[in-house]
């Protein structure tokens, strides 16, 4: 029998689950606001959106978030701080004062949700996996023990992150 050997990694999150989680987030908020919930569509690359994160399309109708860049995916404390960037552009067009209230407001609706707290334990890779394989005469077994770890931040660090990310990113 060989050595086993550990491995610990980040898991992936799928474009699928990342829009998922977006939309049922989006739902919520629109929901307490009795707004029509829009569409969460992934912003793709294209010659327009160079440097694009997010656009809100016919005051939420359609909301488009940058998901990759360059191949890698965005963190999940970047696509949440877009998000409420986008959703506050449903009231107000410009980046005033207001506009930066109501984005503030709809973090604290985030904070409020049942599930926000799992969402981001599993969105930010707080689930890990560690294995080891056994292998014996050309039979190959895998065997693979997930571990689930809880998101430690409190509130208060997972709020500046978010608002790290986006001062990061030029949008605040
Ligand atoms: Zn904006």
């Amino acid at each position: 029998m060989t050595p086993n050997i550990q491995y610990t990694f980040v898991t992936m999150i799928s474009r699928e689950s990342l829009l998922q989680n977006l939309t049922f987030l989006a739902t919520q908020i629109c929901n307490n606001r009795r707004w029509v919930p829009g569409k969460i569509v992934e912003l793709l690359d294209n010659p327009t959106n160079a440097g694009v994160l997010g656009r809100n399309i016919q005051k939420g109708n359609i909301i488009q978030i940058r998901l990759y860049d360059n191949g890698n995916q965005i963190e999940w404390y970047h696509l949440v701080g877009t998000l409420a960037h986008e959703l506050a552009h449903n009231l107000f067009a410009n980046h005033s004062p207001e506009f930066y209230k109501e984005m503030n407001k709809i973090h604290d609706e985030f904070e409020k949700l049942d599930d926000y707290e799992k969402i981001f334990s599993e969105m930010t890779g707080s689930y890990y996996s560690k294995g080891y394989s056994i292998v014996s005469k050309g039979a190959n077994t895998k065997s693979t023990t997930c571990t689930k770890s809880i998101c430690k931040d409190t509130r208060e660090q997972r709020r500046s992150k978010i608002l790290t990310a986006l001062h990061n990113r030029g949008l605040v």
